[in-house]
């Protein structure tokens, strides 16, 4: 049987360090933020090459917050892209802002750069370029547009932490980057987690004041702000994880090379790598035009794997209020339609990746 994740191969090579710092926190009775999340704090802005870095409750929250701190509320549009998690678009939702999507490009499955200019409009006040599946969007000419207009720039990097673009750290190129700690994405809390980071002082102590309740003192909250605060348990384990990261993000770079040489003759489409080193596999996704049938026979062989995701957002049915129609973006639609995540973690066995091969070759499909 190949997993499509195993968190506990990564538990089980680490655990000694984690009941550690399990322990110092129950010992500190410092639950909620504290020295552990500091830390954790300081010690991602040097991994994300930013000067801020604020640690919150959850990937969702991190976008809400970003938002917030910027200002946007209803009345506003924030143009982003309908081939994301859902949360990209809740995240916009919860302000009152409304979302405006563009389609990704064909190779990269990334917010076209060349789109933007089109879906502009006077009440733009955010672009979120999701960095999909661990590789950075093409942020240049998207930044360049958004210079153009002054609007800033959100990344979302929930799949991509450690990811390059032009050796720039994803997070670090906008005006604000959010992440997501759940327990499946690269860099994983043993629970809920997420961060923004930010090089604008400015917008750092309003997104500080926001994840605590709007108070910039105890008991003076001057904005409408959340309980959106990382608690220090899993502060304490993410510092751990931070740690291993770099490894595991290179043994993930090798397990997708390795796939790519078996399956180089399979009738499968692999994903296109833009820059060396820049992509950092939070999934691997393949296509095929009848991908039903390839997953259905690969759990049939033992061999799990993931959609990631069968539905763009402008055709589910919690935000079919804001207008769209099917055909509108052809290249998510395609995607999500022949898209197939396979199995992609560090501790993947050399073993494994061939069971992966021998399966989809042994698979028999109409021409
Ligand atoms: C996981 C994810 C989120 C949300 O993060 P949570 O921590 O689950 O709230 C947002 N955007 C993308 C692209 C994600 O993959």
């Amino acid at each position: 049987m190949v997993p499509f994740l195993d968190l506990q191969a990564q538990m089980a090579e680490i655990r000694a360090d984690v009941d550690a710092a399990l322990k110092r926190v129950l010992d500190s009775c410092r639950f909620v933020l504290g020295p552990e999340v500091e830390a954790f704090e300081n010690e991602f802005s040097e991994f994300s090459q930013c000067k801020n870095s604020i640690a919150v409750n959850s990937g969702t929250s991190a976008l809400h917050l970003a938002l917030l701190s910027l200002g946007i509320g209803p009345g506003d549009e924030v143009v982003t892209v309908s081939m994301t998690f859902v949360a990209t678009v809740a995240a916009i939702r919860y302000t009152g802002a409304t979302p405006v999507f563009v389609d990704v490009e064909p190779g990269r499955y990334t917010m076209d750069p060349s789109q933007l200019e089109a879906a502009i409009t006077t009440k733009t006040k955010a672009i979120i370029p999701v960095h999909l599946y661990g590789q950075a969007a093409d942020m240049d000419p998207i930044l360049e547009v958004a210079a153009k207009h002054k609007i800033p720039v959100i990344e979302d990097a929930a799949q991509a932490h450690g990811a390059l673009y032009k050796g720039k750290a994803v997070g670090s190129m906008g005006d604000l980057g959010c992440f997501s700690f759940y327990p499946g994405k690269n860099l994983g809390a043993c629970g809920e987690g997420g961060l923004v980071t930010t090089n604008n002082e400015d917008l750092a102590a309003t997104l500080r004041s926001l994840r605590d309740w709007g108070q910039n003192k105890r008991y003076h909250h001057q904005l409408k702000g959340y309980n959106y605060r990382m608690d220090a348990f899993q502060g304490a384990i993410l510092r751990i994880k931070l740690r291993h990261l770099r490894n595991w993000t290179q043994a993930r770079q090798k397990h997708a090379a390795r796939y790519r040489d078996l399956l180089k003759d399979s009738p499968i489409t692999l994903p296109t790598e833009f820059a060396v080193g820049g992509h950092v596999y939070h999934i691997f996704a393949v296509r095929h035009p009848q991908r039903d049938a390839l997953q259905k026979h690969l759990g049939e062989r033992g061999v799990h794997s993931g959609l990631h995701y069968p539905f763009p957002v402008h055709t589910l049915e919690a935000h079919a209020d804001l207008g769209y129609e099917k055909g509108q973006f052809p290249v998510s639609e395609k995607l999500a339609a022949e898209e197939l995540s396979l199995p992609m973690f560090a501790e993947l066995k050399d073993e494994q990746l061939i069971e992966v091969q021998k399966a989809i070759e042994c698979w028999s499909y109409d021409e």
